[in-house]
Order: C-alpha cells, then sequence, then structure tokens
C-alpha cells in the first residue's frame, strides 16, 4: 500500500518512513514526484489544523491518501511558544540553528526548575473519497542551557527527555517515547478501521 507524505522536512522523512515501514506502508515523499506541490498557507490556530490543511494539500498533489504532521515545541516558560510557529521561529523557516540560538536567548534567565515543555505532533490522514482522521501526542521535556549531541533534528539538541536527550539517544529510543512516535502508534491503531 502506498501513502503520500506531504512534508520537505528531511527529519520528519526520516522518522515517517523508518516507522511506516515496519508497518508494510510504502510512503512516498515529493522526492518521489517530478512536480513539486504547491505550498499551502498553513494558517489554522492549533497544530491539528495545520495537519490537515497540510494533509488535504497533499492528497491533492498526489492523488494517494497522505498524511502530514504539523508539530512544535511548547515552553511553559514562554506560554506554549513558539508551538505553531516552531519551524520559523526566528524568521526564517526551517533555520534549527537560528531557532534554537532565539529559544535559548529567550530562556537566558529561566532557572532549570521552570525550563519544562513538551513536543507535540498531530498527525492527519486524508483519503481520496473525503475520508479523514486525525491524532495527535505529547512528549514532556526541559530545555538544557546549551545544544549538543548530533542525532535528531530541530529543537533536540536542547531537549532533555525521560530518557535522555533527544540528539544524544538513537533514532530507535526516541521513536518509543516521542510526540511523533506516540501519534504514529495512535494512527496506526486508527488506520486499521479505513483499510
Ligand atoms: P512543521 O513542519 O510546521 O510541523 O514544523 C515543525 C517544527 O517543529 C520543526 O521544524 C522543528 O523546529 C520542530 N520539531 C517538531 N518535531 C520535532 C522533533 O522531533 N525534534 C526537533 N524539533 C521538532
Amino acid at each position: 500500500m502506498k501513502f503520500f507524505l506531504a512534508t520537505k522536512n528531511e527529519g520528519k522523512i526520516r522518522e515517517f518512513k523508518r516507522i511506516f515501514n515496519s508497518l508494510g506502508i510504502e510512503m512516498l515523499s515529493q522526492k518521489d514526484f517530478e512536480s513539486i506541490m504547491p505550498e499551502p498557507d498553513e494558517n489554522g490556530k492549533t497544530f491539528t489544523d495545520n495537519a490537515l490543511i497540510k494533509a488535504h494539500a497533499g492528497m491533492e498533489f498526489s492523488g494517494l491518501p497522505t498524511v502530514s504532521d504539523d508539530s512544535g515545541l511548547c515552553v511553559d516558560a514562554l506560554d506554549g511558544r513558539p508551538g505553531i510557529l516552531s519551524a520559523r521561529y526566528s524568521g526564517i523557516h526551517g533555520n534549527d540553528k537560528e531557532n534554537n540560538k532565539k529559544l535559548l536567548s529567550e530562556l537566558k534567565s529561566v532557572p532549570e526548575s521552570s525550563r519544562t515543555a513538551r513536543y507535540v505532533c498531530a498527525v492527519a490522514c486524508v483519503f481520496p473519497d473525503g475520508r479523514e482522521f486525525t491524532v495527535s501526542g505529547e512528549c514532556e521535556g526541559i530545555i538544557d542551557f546549551h545544544e549538543s549531541g548530533s542525532g535528531g533534528f530541530g529543537y533536540d539538541p536542547l531537549f532533555i527527555s525521560s530518557i535522555g536527550k533527544f540528539s544524544e539517544i538513537s533514532a530507535e529510543e526516541k521513536d518509543k517515547v516521542s510526540h511523533r512516535g506516540i501519534a504514529i502508534s495512535k494512527f496506526e491503531e486508527k488506520l486499521k478501521d479505513y483499510l
């Protein structure tokens, strides 16, 4: 079975392909198509709104059942920011280095006990016949005072989960506790009802 994954984020593509392949589902991404998917306006108010916007755009483009996730980091001391703006926090979409720099600077005077945060991931699935569903997952952690590690992507060099920093544990360990891993397990359960 083939699904289209509507994202250009290499980190997400790696994580989705790894998990979906283990379910026997082939995940096609933008790279498998010659034309370029038009970028939808991510103007939703929630992660779920934006995941649905991207999944609908991906289904229109590919004609395949389409999966999309919208995810981000919500920091308590920043009233939930960067939240749905996580990818473009520093003003430049997808610039992980600048995003991490901005986050560290905003938390400069925040002590360890108040650096609590969570990753949130909403996954949407849209079928060509009009059916759709969404699931979500969360992962609690603490924002470190400095970046370290070379694994993961995005804010991972700053995010300490209950099993260690996401940039310093293996990809498989991350999948077990991560917001995306949790959302995809729920996805797997729900998908059974739609196949
Ligand atoms: P989206 O593509 O609009 O969903 O943006 C997601 C953004 O949230 C990414 O660019 C990262 O900055 C951040 N993010 C989401 N999930 C993760 C993760 O697993 N690790 C690190 N950063 C993440």
